[in-house]
């Protein structure tokens, strides 16, 4: 099948990368005489990425998006896939950490109907504060999700263009792509494939263990979504059941103690718990409402059908 691919690149402080990446990208694919366009996002880099860039960008295939500052791997992504022509979309790191020869394979791959082709570092080339907290990471997406893929982190994946445009990334969500798509995007078809894994030779990783922490809160807010996306109020509704219940409890046993220090104390907290169960309840209906302004406004649809005969 014929293709054009869009290659997206964010960039932060890789100057001694990016002349090297940029020939073995355009060496590959111009060699299996594909079309393609590379889209470099500098996100704010305080080196000489920029200059580099700029001189990059005389070749007819390259296109490059500047921003004012530096704003995240995952929002320059989400800028380069706004721009993106391509019908299949291939971000890959600025860091020469991902091989270009790989894309070949992977496209072959796409080719027998796959939506997203993942994928998978086995052999990875990174310190072992990187790889723990990607491996437990990798785990719980897969066990919270249902999806099942080795290596939710690796950027240099294929992606059905037109499904990927459905979504948005926010904070550090480049990592659960095939899981935003599935929950947003209503559902994809996914496959993995074993790729190379280069040791970083310049510049530094940009990320460390406080990362980690953002990464947590985006999994969470993810597996909220996947589950309760257009009724929260099942959630909330839930939580002020468990709250309502303790409440009870705490009520009626006040009522069998025979000091008056516990009584006082049991009832306060069966007050608490009661005052709590239905402010949960509040926060769970104007959730609701927020969730039924976002599909009626945006014309989305709580289903998504994959056709019609
Ligand atoms: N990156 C970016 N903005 C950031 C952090 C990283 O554009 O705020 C880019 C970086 O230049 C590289 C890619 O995202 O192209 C992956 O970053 P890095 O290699 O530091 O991550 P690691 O491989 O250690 O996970
Ligand atoms: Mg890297």
């Amino acid at each position: 099948m014929e293709h054009f691919l869009s290659i997206i690149i964010p960039v932060y402080n890789e100057e001694e990368n990016l002349e090297n990446l940029n020939s073995q990208i355009s060496k590959v694919l111009d060699g299996a005489g594909l079309k393609y366009e590379i889209i470099y996002v500098n996100d704010g880099s305080t080196d000489s990425s920029i200059d580099v860039l700029k001189n990059i960008a005389v070749n007819e295939h390259v296109k490059i998006l500047n921003f004012s500052r530096n704003f995240g791997q995952t929002q320059a992504l989400q800028a380069g896939i706004d721009i993106a022509c391509g019908d299949v979309i291939i971000p890959m790191d600025a860091d020469l950490q991902n091989d270009p020869l790989d894309i070949l394979k992977m496209l072959e791959l796409y080719d027998k109907g796959f939506d997203i082709v993942s994928g998978w570092r086995k052999n990875r080339h990174d310190n072992i504060i990187r790889v723990i907290p990607s491996k437990i990471a990798n785990f719980v997406i897969c066990a919270l999700t249902g999806i099942k893929l080795h290596d939710f982190g690796c950027t240099l994946k294929i992606y059905n263009a037109e499904l990927l445009k459905k979504i948005r990334l926010y904070g550090e969500l480049h990592r659960f792509i095939p899981a935003a798509v599935s929950i947003f995007g209503g559902g994809a078809n996914f496959t993995e494939i074993e790729v190379n894994h280069h040791k970083r030779i310049h510049g530094k990783s940009k990320y460390n263990l406080t990362r980690t922490f953002r990464v947590i809160l985006d999994l969470f807010t993810l597996v909220f979504f996947q589950r309760f996306l257009d009724r929260p109020v099942y959630f909330f509704g839930g939580c002020s059941l468990i709250l309502f219940l303790i409440s009870v409890f705490a009520f009626i046993i006040s009522f069998f103690t025979e000091y008056m220090f516990s009584f006082a104390v049991l009832f306060i907290t069966g007050w608490f718990f009661f005052g709590l169960a239905f402010l949960t309840l509040l926060i769970g209906l104007i959730a609701d409402l927020l969730m039924r302004t976002y599909f009626e406004s945006t014309g989305k649809k709580v289903y998504n059908i994959k056709e019609i005969s």
